[in-house]
């Protein structure tokens, strides 16, 4: 029997497989990434090349993750925890022991090292600190599966007191993890959010941080570079 099936038949025992299992590994996908395609009669699995030499059991948590994913709707299936997504979550919690951290830049590196001392007893461990794309939407973000934070280019001018809340932010979660419950990971939790709240002046950066992702709306790229002329001349 393949992993898939496997898989299936251990999440969904009354269930019958009739789909026809494709699992690749390729190099396309992020480190430890994964995602699921369906197209009957095909059930599509791709995972990144580093699941490859993982615990077979563990895979079958990932697997069963993505399964759920896409057929909880369909069996009506509301609450539903198996041991292989126990091992999963787990392995997925410690991704971040086994990276090797590459990649820095020195201005999230040095808001690292304020954030850490300030709030954490310098007790965290330096993730990977890159910066993202110039993204509204999504300000910055931690991915356990490469232990890297992620901020967005609109506050590579911010002052570092937003950058330290960002930061401050995401090394929460790296401190927190998340908890899996009823088939779903809940990452703000009532104790992340109070952790959060011990960040001074939070609203008012709040504030501040809405200011600068307005700016970046109403700048359309091609007046930029009139309206930096028009200020160099004031
Ligand atoms: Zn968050």
């Amino acid at each position: 029997m393949n992993l898939i099936q496997e898989s299936f038949q251990r999440l969904f025992p009354t269930k019958q497989f009739n789909y026809r299992a494709i699992l690749k590994y390729n190099k396309k996908l992020g480190d430890f990434n994964a995602n699921i395609k369906f197209l009957a009669p095909d059930l599509q699995i791709n995972m990144n090349y580093k699941w490859k030499t993982i615990d077979r059991e563990i895979q079958m948590g990932l697997i069963q993750t993505l399964l759920l994913k896409m057929f909880a709707k369909r069996y009506r299936i509301k609450k539903l925890s198996t041991p292989n997504i126990n091992f999963y979550n787990n392995f997925v919690k410690k991704i971040p022991l086994l990276t090797p951290i590459t990649k820095s830049h020195p201005v999230l590196e040095n808001s690292f090292h304020r954030v850490n001392q300030q709030f954490f007893h310098e007790l965290i461990d330096r993730p990977n600190l890159v910066w993202g794309t110039a993204s509204k939407a999504k300000l910055a973000c931690y991915n356990f599966h490469n232990d890297t934070i992620t901020v967005s280019t609109i506050f590579q001018e911010a002052p570092e007191q937003i950058l330290d809340y960002l930061l401050y932010h995401e090394l929460l979660h790296k401190k927190q993890k998340y908890k899996y419950k009823n088939g779903r990971n809940y990452f703000h939790t009532k104790k992340f959010r109070q952790a959060e709240d011990l960040f001074p002046h939070k609203k008012q950066i709040e504030r501040q941080i809405n200011q600068i992702i307005r700016k970046h709306k109403r700048k359309p790229k091609t007046s930029s570079f009139l309206a930096r002329i028009s200020k160099s001349f004031k």
